[in-house]
């Protein structure tokens, strides 16, 4: 998608604070973070949000979710975090590229 800024991100063409890259997904520090550890788990398969994933991303999407465990892990906050995405407009979702979520580090 020529016009999709997490595209760009994952090529290359704009610049991120990468914490994981593997074939299928990269993570990087959300630019405006809402949480004190914040960052997005991206798949590289442009998907514009969950609603339009199909049954072949299935095995993709369950690896996310074990991927946002290990990386929260890795960032400290493995006991407590919230993996999450906005599925439409109306939900906050601003980006059209398919995004989770991994927030934590909050006060215990
Ligand atoms: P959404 O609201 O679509 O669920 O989440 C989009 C997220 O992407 C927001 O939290 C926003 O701060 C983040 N974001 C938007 N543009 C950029 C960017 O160019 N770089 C980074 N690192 N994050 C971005
Ligand atoms: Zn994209």
């Amino acid at each position: 998608m020529d016009d999709c800024i997490f595209c760009k991100i994952i090529k290359g063409e704009i610049a991120a604070n990468f914490v994981y890259q593997d074939g299928d997904f990269v993570a990087f520090k959300d630019i405006k973070p809402s949480a004190p550890v914040h960052v997005l788990i991206v798949p590289r398969k442009h998907i514009d949000s969950l609603s339009v994933a199909t049954k072949e991303d299935q095995e993709m999407l369950g690896k996310l979710q074990i991927l946002g465990a290990k990386i929260a892990g890795e960032l400290g906050v493995g006991d407590s975090f919230r993996l999450s995405t906005n599925n439409g407009k109306a939900a906050g979702q601003v980006v059209f590229h398919l995004h989770y979520h991994l927030q934590g580090g909050w006060e215990k």
